[in-house]
C-alpha cells in the first residue's frame, strides 16, 4: 500500500469525514461527472480520466444515496432563487457533454436508486454527432504517443482563441500527428465511450422523471473567451434546440471548461439574457444556502478516485487538506 493510500484509508476510518460532511450539510453540493465506461479503456479514451468505470459509479451512487439527499438541480435552484433553505445534506448529480454512456451505463443505476440527475448537452455533439474539440486533440496526441502534459499544454494554448482558430489548430495537430478522430463520433470505428446520446435516449431519460437536461453550448465553446455575439448565439441556439427536442423549458446552463476566466461577469449577464436561471462552473467547492444560482461551484468526479477517496472528496476532507472550496 502506498503512503497516500494508507493516509486515505486512515482518514476514511476516522471521524473526520462525518465532521466535515456535517459542516457542509446546509450547503449545496453539486457533483460533476462526464461519461462512463464498462471496462478497461484504451489510453486515448480516457486521457483526462473523465469516463468513470461503471463499477465505481455503482459504488459511488450507492454511497451518495445513503449519505445525502440527492435532489434535481432545478429544485435546488428554486430554493436558491427564493432564499428558501435547502434540505440538509442536499446534493445534485450533474453530467457534462452528453455522452451516450450516461444513458447506457449511468441511467440504469439512477433508476435503481430513484436518483435524479441533470445532463448538459453540447448540441453539436448530440444533434450532429460532431466530436468535441478537446476530444479530437486528446485522440491525436495519444495516438502519436504523447500524454496528459501535452494535452494540457494544447488546451491552455487553444482555449483563448476563437472557434475558427481552434478548428484550424486542431486540424494542424491532426496533420502533424497523422492521427485524426473521425468527424462522426458514432462512426463504427469509434469506441463506445466517445459516442453521443441520441434524442430517443434523451427522451427516454426525460420520461423517467429522473433526468433533466440543460445546455452546454452548441460547440463546447468557451463562453467567456469569445465575442458577445458568438457567446449569445451559442447560449440561445443550444437552448432552442434542446427545448424543441426535449420539450419544456431549458433554463440551466453549464459552462464548457468552467474555470475562472472561462466565464466572466459578461457571460453571466448573457446567460440571463438568453433565458437561463442558473449556471454551473468547474470551480471546486460548495454553494451557500443564500448563494446566487449563477456561477455555482461543483466537485469534479473522475476515474482516478476510488471509493475511499471519493468519500473523502465529497465529505470535504480533501478540500480541508488541499485548501480549496472555502
Ligand atoms: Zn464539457
Amino acid at each position: 500500500m502506498t503512503l497516500k493510500k494508507l493516509i486515505a484509508s486512515v482518514l476514511a476510518r476516522s471521524p473526520l469525514p462525518s465532521v466535515t460532511r456535517r459542516a457542509h450539510r446546509r450547503q449545496l453540493s453539486i457533483l460533476m461527472f462526464h461519461g462512463f465506461a464498462s471496462g478497461a479503456l484504451r489510453p486515448f479514451e480516457n486521457l483526462e480520466h473523465k469516463h468513470l468505470e461503471v463499477a465505481k459509479w455503482r459504488m459511488f451512487a450507492g454511497w451518495l444515496a445513503q449519505k445525502y439527499r440527492v435532489i434535481p438541480l432545478s429544485e435546488a435552484v428554486d430554493c436558491l432563487e427564493r432564499g428558501k433553505s435547502l434540505p440538509d445534506y442536499s446534493l445534485c448529480v450533474t453530467m457534462d457533454d452528453g455522452f451516450r454512456s450516461t444513458h447506457d451505463l449511468a441511467f440504469p443505476v439512477l433508476k435503481e436508486l430513484a436518483m435524479p440527475a441533470s445532463i448538459y448537452l453540447a448540441t453539436a455533439f448530440v444533434d450532429e454527432t460532431r466530436p468535441i474539440w478537446v476530444d479530437r486533440v486528446s485522440y491525436s496526441l495519444i495516438q502519436a504517443g504523447q500524454g496528459y502534459a501535452e494535452l494540457r499544454a494544447a488546451k491552455a494554448r487553444l482555449k483563448n482563441q476563437s472557434q475558427d482558430q481552434i478548428e484550424q489548430a486542431v486540424a494542424e495537430i491532426e496533420r502533424q500527428t497523422g492521427h485524426a478522430m473521425p468527424l462522426n463520433v458514432n462512426d463504427p470505428s469509434m469506441p463506445a465511450t466517445q459516442r453521443s446520446l441520441d434524442w430517443d435516449q434523451i427522451i427516454a431519460m426525460r420520461d423517467s422523471g429522473l433526468v433533466e437536461f440543460g445546455s452546454h453550448t452548441c460547440t463546447h465553446r468557451i463562453v467567456g473567451r469569445c465575442s458577445r455575439e458568438v457567446a449569445l448565439d451559442e447560449l440561445r441556439h443550444s437552448r432552442r434546440i434542446i427545448e424543441e427536442r426535449v420539450g419544456g423549458r431549458c433554463d440551466l446552463f453549464c459552462y464548457p471548461n468552467g474555470t475562472p476566466g472561462d466565464f466572466t461577469d459578461e457571460s453571466e449577464s448573457l446567460a440571463r439574457e438568453a433565458g437561463y436561471r442558473a449556471t454551473l462552473t468547474t470551480v471546486p467547492g460548495w454553494n451557500a444556502a443564500n448563494a446566487s444560482p449563477f456561477a455555482l461551484r461543483r466537485l469534479g468526479v473522475n476515474n482516478e478516485l476510488n471509493l475511499t477517496r471519493f468519500q473523502l472528496m465529497v465529505s470535504g476532507v480533501m478540500a480541508r487538506l488541499e485548501g480549496y472550496g472555502t
